[in-house]
């Protein structure tokens, strides 16, 4: 697969206002990581596991294969969830080889299609119906037509990513379009001070912070494996002021609050 890039859009993404709305939860961060890559089997989740944490996992079905279909499997077994991030992961920028992978030839309907092929993909591995999405790349249209809202009205997806910066909190759940969630798309060899700060922005603004990874310890767009668990014991050490959750539970937690 191309080396994705997500993170230079929408650099500048945030939800702004009525932080006091979200002051109903604690702190919730949600852990992503994109495109099925081994070092996330081999690293990631190792060090999740160990950690006693969760997170979610947007496979793109190209990346799914039958050499990493049974322990992706093993995964979702162990709670931790497995999302859309479609079958071939299009991209205006990762489609410079074939013009098949580019974007920018896609269909609304090309891209509804893949994106329902791979809920199917994953019911297979999981045996689950609700899904959440990521947009590959973070780009809201294929072939400059903009599918947010044909992908709402599918139903296909309760909830779908976007990225952001590392000012990306999330302090309004009232005005969030929940086919509109920022993160913040880590860059290649961030520290675990780094990561950490964000942590600690979530935790002072009372919302929510997403992060998207890509590798761990190996791959491209790398976090190092020892930022990644200097991240992890920082949330482990404050398990009872920060709730970590998969991204659909998060997003539950975050679109119910309750609005005076
Ligand atoms: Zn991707």
């Amino acid at each position: 697969m191309k080396r994705i890039i997500c993170f230079f859009l929408l650099l500048n993404t945030v939800v702004l206002v009525h932080a006091q709305s979200a002051k109903k939860h604690k702190p919730i961060i949600m852990l992503t990581y994109d495109d099925a890559l081994q070092s996330q089997l081999d690293i990631a989740i190792p060090q999740l596991d160990s950690a006693h944490l969760t997170g979610t996992f947007f496979l793109a079905g190209n990346n799914t294969t039958r050499l990493t279909i049974p322990a992706w499997r093993r995964v979702a077994q162990k709670g931790y969830e497995l999302a859309n991030h479609t079958l071939f992961h299009p991209c205006v920028t990762g489609g410079k080889g074939d013009p098949a992978k580019n974007s920018a030839n896609y269909t609304v309907y090309s891209i509804m299609r893949e994106i329902e092929g791979m809920n199917s993909l994953l019911y297979a591995i999981d045996g689950k119906t609700d899904r959440t999405y990521a947009y590959p790349c973070c780009e809201l249209s294929v072939g400059g037509v903009n599918y947010v809202d044909t992908l709402r009205a599918s139903g296909l997806v309760k909830y779908a990513r976007i990225g952001g910066g590392a000012d990306a909190v999330i302090t309004d759940s009232k005005d969030l379009d929940p086919l509109k969630i920022p993160s913040w798309g880590v860059a290649s060899n961030t520290t675990g001070d780094e990561l950490i700060a964000f942590v600690k922005k979530v935790q002072l603004s009372g919302g929510a912070g997403v992060f998207m990874f890509h590798g761990v310890g190996g791959d491209y767009l790398t976090t190092p494996a020892l930022a990644h668990r200097q991240l992890l014991t920082y949330l482990q050490q404050h398990r009872k002021e920060i709730d970590v959750l998969t991204f659909k539970e998060g997003m539950d937690r975050v679109a119910n609050v309750k609005h005076d």
